[in-house]
């Protein structure tokens, strides 16, 4: 009952008070003290050496990497939390997933969760926890256990596909990931919807030193069965295949390669995947590794010719002759007869990656596609949902490139989608609804996100313009063009520019961004042809002809025809985050901000330097004066005073023919409001502390 609820909240405060010394405070938006910089940091890094991960700036959860396995997941944890105020317990993911899934059964409405942090600070385990709260939480019958499963083996499935060792991440996210959980009136999952972002394709065939491949990979060369292996042509030894050797790192200490092989077979048959389907999925797994191997040499002409070529025509269902021709040829437009021109060498492994990671990047989609089936909700019935957005973190590596590029550009993007949901607005709405605001300043990134997006002008349009114009423009052309076209920028920085603005050297080749989260210097070379990502028209041809359905599904005989220019990767990209902003626009925000404790990966060691720099550019402390300054909760008049408080008040109930201003001025003088916990705006009350609504809720629940 309310009495005990409040006495909990009390005593949960206290607490937290009393312990303030060992474990810092929960809530960074209750003590004064905590809006300095070091303080804020203090207070991390005394939470974290407690094991305390978690911290709220109001409803914001800020979370760090613990890098070890803590005991704060439990289903007696998941119970503890479901159905609490957020205030009442400490601060926990449990807590935030709750709040979000009350406020949208009372509300009925959508609501989506954010969660960004640089590549490694802990989103896709925050992503996972989530949704293992609403596994756990939500009602359950034979029906919705079964789409629960689905929910939380999609999981496994994408992260063997689409993610992979990074220098800095074990298990870092190589795409974005939007998934969409729908509830139906009870709050029941009843279906999910997934939508994946730019896969960093090029993985496939080249990785850094100390980086790998998809994990997929390994798993099947480490756990395959020994039937399915000999079935595949591929020998136990990830050491036999080019595509996988590259990083020199095949084996990793914190991944267990043969047990995710178990749980992705065992995902993908409850995911409802054919065993036809399995096998066409695997075969194309192989004859990308098949395809790794192949080799060209010089023929009597100077040409491409196959030295090798295994398995790989018979995994692909297609003629030995049809796939030699047309890994070693191109056609070339003729008004009567076909005409084909041989590869030179370079060419052929050239077009033979284009072709892999073209296998492998529909392969992915049509992946997502499958498991969207799967989730489907086919009953048409009013449902609300619950977004979770976890895309791969910003990254700068000792050399970045084209893919970088667009991953911090994507983060520039959220940065920028962040700000114009909290600090903007926050304050935009204080001055439209006429409360007396003293504004908060605060770095906006929109001058760096215009930089890269705008249109005619930014290097999106410049890279474009270049690969527009094959045979004259390269790389370096492009660097001049930005080099001519935004050397005054003060977030653009090139080797002709470089001693002037930050007196870094900078090589030839190379241009720097200042972006929010920090200064990236990417090398220009590779990025007009990963942009183009050219694909020869005859290899599709030849993939036409495949006896495996799912290349012949991502190779389909409709697709728009070269004649007409396919959009750029990077232009794709630009509108499939366009897109986004607008789903994400369309819901009600939650935030989770995950920081990184220290770069080697390690526990209990807490880097105050790149801890400071992440809550810098994460813009932490101005949400914190921003929510210290401001109110946590607001309602427009009649839904305030409709939805749940009318009855509280002899004055508006039954029946209250007043404006719904008046109405609710009424009803928080019966609730005994004090004059500083809210203000009266234009259209909407607003309330300092959620504490002062929960009371209000208490009492509606006596
Ligand atoms: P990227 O942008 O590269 O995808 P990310 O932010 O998604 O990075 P995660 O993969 O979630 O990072 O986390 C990296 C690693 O940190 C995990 O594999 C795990 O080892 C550890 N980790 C993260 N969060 C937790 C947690 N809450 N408890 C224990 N370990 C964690
Ligand atoms: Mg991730």
């Amino acid at each position: 009952n309310s009495l005990s609820r409040c006495n909990r909240i009390l005593r949960n405060m206290e607490a937290s008070l009393t312990a303030r010394d060992r474990v810092g405070i929960q809530d960074f938006v209750l003590l004064d003290a905590y809006t300095s910089e070091s303080a804020f940091l203090d207070n991390l890094r005394k939470r974290f050496h407690e094991n305390l991960i978690y911290t709220y700036i109001g409803t914001l959860l800020v979370s760090v990497n613990p890098y070890k396995d803590l005991d704060i997941y439990s289903k007696k944890q998941m119970d503890t939390y479901m159905g609490v105020n957020f205030f009442e317990l400490p601060p926990h993911i449990y807590a935030l997933a709750d709040n979000v899934f009350r406020t949208m059964q009372s509300e009925f409405n959508n609501h989506f969760i954010l969660i960004s942090g640089e590549s490694g600070s802990g989103k896709t385990e925050a992503s996972k926890k989530i949704l293992q709260f609403y596994a756990v939480s939500c009602p359950s019958t034979k029906l919705l256990n079964n789409v629960r499963d689905r929910l939380l083996l999609s999981n496994p499935v994408l992260e063997a596909f689409g993610n992979a060792k990074t220098l800095r991440n074990d298990n870092s996210s190589r795409f974005g990931k939007y998934m969409d959980i729908q509830f139906d009136h009870q709050g029941g999952a009843v279906g999910g919807h997934i939508l994946s972002y730019l896969l960093e394709k090029s993985r496939v065939v080249h990785q850094n030193h100390g980086e790998r491949n998809f994990h997929i990979f390994y798993q099947l060369v480490e756990g395959g069965e020994e039937d399915l292996l000999r079935w595949l042509g591929l020998e136990r030894n990830c050491k036999h295949y080019s595509y996988l050797v590259q990083g020199d790192c095949a084996k990793v200490s914190s991944i267990n390669d043969k047990s995710d092989w178990k749980t992705v077979r065992k995902a993908l048959s409850v995911i409802e995947f054919s065993e036809s389907d399995i096998e066409h999925l695997f075969g194309i797994i192989a004859s990308v590794l098949h395809m790794g191997n192949i080799k060209f040499d010089t023929d009597s002409r100077g040409y491409a010719a196959l030295s090798n070529n295994q398995e790989m025509h018979w995994l692909l269902g297609i003629p030995n002759q049809v796939l030699q021709h047309g890994l070693t040829h191109r056609k070339i437009e003729a008004k009567t007869e076909e005409v084909f021109s041989p590869f030179s060498v370079d060419h052929a492994v050239f077009a033979r990656d284009a072709l892999a990671k073209a296998i492998y990047g529909r392969t992915f989609n049509w992946l997502v596609s499958k498991i969207n089936e799967s989730l489907a909700n086919k009953d048409s019935s009013r449902k609300t949902v619950i977004g979770l957005l976890d895309i791969y973190g910003f990254e700068v590596f000792s050399v970045n490139s084209f893919e970088q590029f667009c991953i911090n550009y994507c983060n520039e993007k959220l940065q920028q989608l962040f700000i114009q949901l909290t600090l903007k607005s926050e304050q935009e709405e204080y001055e439209v609804e006429g409360i007396e605001w003293e504004p908060v300043p605060y770095f906006n990134n929109k001058i760096i996100c215009d930089l890269v997006e705008e249109k005619f002008r930014g290097i999106i349009s410049l890279l474009d313009e270049e690969c527009l114009r094959p045979g004259e423009a390269t790389d370096l052309t492009f660097l001049e063009k930005m080099e001519e076209k935004m050397g005054g920028h003060p977030h653009f920085v090139t080797h002709k520019l470089a001693d002037q603005k930050t007196r870094k050297t900078l090589e030839r080749g190379d241009f720097r961004l200042l972006h929010y989260a920090g200064e990236v210097t990417y090398c220009v070379v590779g990025f007009l042809d990963k942009n183009n990502d050219l694909l020869y028209r005859y290899g599709k041809e030849v993939m036409r002809q495949s006896k495996n359905a799912i290349i012949r599904h991502c190779f389909p005989y409709s697709e728009p025809d070269t004649k007409k220019r396919p959009e750029t990767v990077v232009t794709q990209f630009k509108n499939s985050l366009l897109g986004l902003a607008e789903i994400l626009m369309s819901k009600e925000p939650w935030y989770v901000r995950c920081i990184k404790p220290n770069e080697a990966k390690q526990p209990a060691h807490f880097d105050d330097v790149l801890v400071r720099h992440q809550m810098k550019y994460l813009g932490l402390m101005e949400h914190l004066r921003v929510r210290r300054a401001g109110f946590a909760y607001r309602r427009k008049y009649d839904i305030f005073l409709q939805r749940w408080y009318k009855p509280l008040c002899p004055d508006t109930w039954p029946n209250w023919k007043g404006t719904a201003a008046e109405g609710v001025q009424r009803l928080v003088k019966h609730l005994g409001y004090k004059s500083d916990e809210y203000k009266m705006g234009r259209t909407k009350i607003f309330i300092r502390h959620p504490r002062t609504l929960f009371a209000t809720e208490d009492s509606l629940q006596v």
